[in-house]
Formats: structure tokens, sequence, C-alpha cells
């Protein structure tokens, strides 16, 4: 290329991206509330209850505190709640027997996530908290084995700036709608449809 044709092609490029930097800086000019969020990581793709444990990392990481609730799921381990116990700040409940399909026995998996459930309630009524992950609560709806009505009015009358993580596919419309960020997490590829067991810090 000759050097001509370079000065001009770096010339446009500073001017993009000047006004690209221009726009931004508005952006987050205009950007000036702070807020306890209601975060929703729902979609079939693998990474929503690793998004929420990174946001307890971060979290923990400015000597703040966090709870962790899972629901459903109790029986086996995942990292982050060995890595994070170490912490002072860290709250991490299991409150699941399990997968349904595992325990096969519906009222015993409703007593436990009830169970769940109310000390979940405590973190939400403790302005202490500042980071509160309801790990998988969205099943929690689908099989009916809590109601919105009770869920719903815990997290709105939760601390000003308490922020919530609530994971799990198919979110209902109600928590969606609730939420001010809200991502899907959409599923290209899984490796354990190639018959590839959990990984240890991938998976689990
Ligand atoms: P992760 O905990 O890895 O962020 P997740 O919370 O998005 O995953 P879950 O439905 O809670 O997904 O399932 C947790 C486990 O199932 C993990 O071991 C994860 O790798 C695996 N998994 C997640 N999505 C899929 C998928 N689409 N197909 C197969 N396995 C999956
Ligand atoms: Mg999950």
């Amino acid at each position: 290329m000759i050097g001509s044709d370079n000065d001009a092609i770096n010339a446009r490029h500073r001017e993009r991206t000047r006004q690209h930097k221009v726009a931004v800086d508005k952006r987050i000019a205009a950007a000036t509330q702070d807020k306890g969020l209601l975060l929703v990581i729902t979609g079939n793709g693998k990474g929503k209850s690793s998004s929420a444990f990174g946001m307890v990392a971060r979290t923990l990481g400015y000597g703040h505190k966090a709870a962790v609730f899972q629901f459903i799921k109790g029986k086996e381990e995942v990292g982050e709640r060995a890595f994070f116990a170490r912490d002072p700040n860290m709250r991490w409940e299991r409150c699941g027997e399990g997968f349904t399909w595992e325990t096969q026995d519906r009222d015993r998996d409703i007593a436990a996530a009830r169970a769940g459930w109310e000390k979940a309630k405590e973190a939400l009524a403790d302005p202490s908290i500042h980071l509160v992950v309801l790990d998988e609560l969205t099943y929690l709806v689908t099989y009916r084995y809590l109601s919105l009505e009770e869920i719903m009015p815990a997290i709105a009358a939760r601390p000003p700036m308490q922020h919530v993580v609530i994971t799990g596919r198919a979110a209902h419309d109600d928590f969606i709608a609730a939420a001010d960020t809200v991502s899907a997490i959409r599923d290209v590829k899984h490796a354990f449809r190639a018959g590839i067991r959990a990984q240890q810090g991938i998976d689990l």
C-alpha cells in the first residue's frame, strides 16, 4: 500500500473513532443514576449461573456482602461455592434436593423450595447484603412450587440499593417485565451433546 493511501485510511479511522467516542461519552454522561438492579439471565445456552457468580466475585471484590440461594440443584457442588465460602461476606445456601427427575418426589421438592425461599426472603430484607442471587428461581414458578404472588412483592420491597440476579431457563414474563437488565443466552452448541461429561471449572 502506498503511503498516501495509508494516511487517508488512518485519518478516516481517527475521525470515525472520534465521532464514536463523542457518542459514547454522551451516553455515559446521561447515565447518572444509582439503583439496586434486578437482572434476569435466562435462555437455553450455557452461562447463566456462572454469569451470576461472576457478579458475586465482583461484589466480594469490593468488600460488599453477597448471598446465593441455589434452588432446584442442591446436591452437586460447584467450584464457586468452595471458592467463595472462604469469604466472610459470602452466604451460600443450597436449597434444592437435586433435579426433579432425580428426587421424583414433588412434595419434598416443594418443601425444599419453600424452605429456601423463606431464607431468601430474609436476605431480600437485609440492606447490608449488596447482591442476592436467586439461582434457578425460574423453575420454581414453572413447576408451580412457588407463585409469583409470593415472589414478586419480596423482590419489589427489597432495600433500594440491593441488586438481585435471577437465573434459569424460560423466565416468566413477569420477571422480564420487572427486570432492569435481561439477557437470554442462546444455545448454539454444547459439548455434552457430543458425549462429553461435565468438566470441573467449566460446568461445575
Ligand atoms: P453454567 O452454570 O455453566 O453457567 P447455566 O446456569 O447456564 O450453566 P443450567 O441449566 O443451570 O445452565 O445447567 C448447568 C449445567 O448444565 C452446567 O454443567 C452446564 O454446562 C450444563 N448446561 C447448560 N446449558 C446446557 C445445554 N444447552 N446443553 C447441555 N448442557 C448444558
Ligand atoms: Mg444454572
